[in-house]
């Protein structure tokens, strides 16, 4: 088990040196892990740090299977499937998650692993347990607290660190849009431009969508709640679902900020009904907390994008929700409406 040894360091730039220190004293491989299911923040991260460690000569295991629509970053090669066994001396760098959530570290079994742990991550909900810390839940995106890591690592941004820094930020700001983008988030944004970030690029091939997308977008209009005066909009997509449309899980993921876009809406919830256990994805805005609801839920995240998975059939993961939201709005002073 990683002990906290950075208490009394919480000091956004002592934390920067202190992970990059960690990755440059390390001799041994150093196994670069994400979230399970990654967008392009863990993408992002995880090829950004895999890049400059290569380039400092570093061994470097970076398994992430990665869903259709961000297979084109990575070079052939560079990612692995999942690790079956750790490396001997290995260090682990997780990024964008908590090292600690065992279950959400994809790539890699955390629970068979007793080395030396660094991680860097934004999520409000993290443990900050681990060998080295970068934990900053007001930083928009990892990916941009990778930069200032890269900066301490001296290793200077080149086109191929800074295309997938900017996937990562672009991902995590929705674009620059969201209430996260401060200031910092734009220079930190020009200085990948500046290092040759592929903007357009990147944004043309992420954004392509299959016909299945489409297909299944019926589907999912189609299951569309509106709850608690239009707050609330819920949406829900199942096997059957997917099967009729011949799409499959990783078309599904974008939707959520579709659903966020409802008029008048405070919380989106896209329901991923796996049969037994049930994904919900949470978006907020208004004073409400998706966090809270994920929390409640089990699972965690940001305040106005969080997940949970609950291990239940849908009927009853759905009342567990129902009562978490009605909860959340009477917190957040949005009273819940009666439901017909
Ligand atoms: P998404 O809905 O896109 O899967 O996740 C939204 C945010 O919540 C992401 O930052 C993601 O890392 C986090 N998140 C999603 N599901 C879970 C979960 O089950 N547990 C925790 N701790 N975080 C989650
Ligand atoms: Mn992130």
């Amino acid at each position: 088990m990683t002990q906290t040894i950075n208490s009394g360091l919480d000091d956004y730039p002592a934390q920067v040196s202190a992970v990059a220190q960690a990755l440059l004293a390390h001799d041994g491989p150093t196994v670069v892990l994400a979230h399970e299911n990654p967008d392009g923040d863990a993408v992002g991260s995880v090829l950004g740090l895999t890049r400059a460690l290569r380039e400092l000569g570093r061994e470097v295991y970076a398994p992430m299977p990665l869903p259709r629509y961000l297979q084109f970053l990575p070079e052939d090669g560079e990612l692995e499937g999942p690790l079956e066994t750790w490396p001997e001396g290995a260090l682990a760098a997780v990024l964008d998650v908590d090292n600690n959530d065992f279950s959400r570290v994809g790539g890699a079994d955390m629970a068979a692993f007793s080395g030396p742990v660094v991680n860097i991550d934004h999520h409000g909900t993290n443990l900050r347990r681990a060998d080295a810390l970068l934990v900053d839940p007001s930083q928009p995106a990892t990916a941009m607290m990778l930069v200032d890591v890269l900066d301490a690592l001296n290793v200077p941004l080149t086109e191929a660190l800074a295309t997938p820094l900017l996937l990562g930020m672009i991902t995590d700001t929705g674009s620059f849009q969201f209430s996260n983008t401060t200031p910092q988030t734009l220079r930190t944004a020009a200085r990948l431009l500046e290092a040759g970030a592929r903007l357009n690029w990147l944004n043309e091939q992420r954004l392509q969508n299959p016909p299945t997308y489409y297909t299944l977008l019926r589907e999912v209009l189609n299951s569309m709640e509106f709850q608690h005066d239009g707050q609330v909009v819920l949406a829900r997509v199942n096997e059957a679902m997917l099967e009729r449309a011949g799409g499959n899980w990783e078309d599904v993921d974008p939707y959520v900020n579709m659903l966020r876009n409802a008029e008048g809406g405070k919380l989106a919830v896209l329901i991923k009904d796996f049969g037994d256990k049930v994904k919900f994805s949470l978006r907020s805005r208004g004073g409400v907390s998706a966090q809270n609801i994920a929390v409640a839920l089990g699972g965690g995240g940001h305040v106005p994008a969080a997940g949970a998975t609950v291990e239940a059939p849908y009927a009853e993961a759905r009342e567990l929700l129902d009562q978490a939201v009605i909860a959340e709005l009477a917190r957040a002073q949005t009273p819940p409406q009666p439901q017909e």
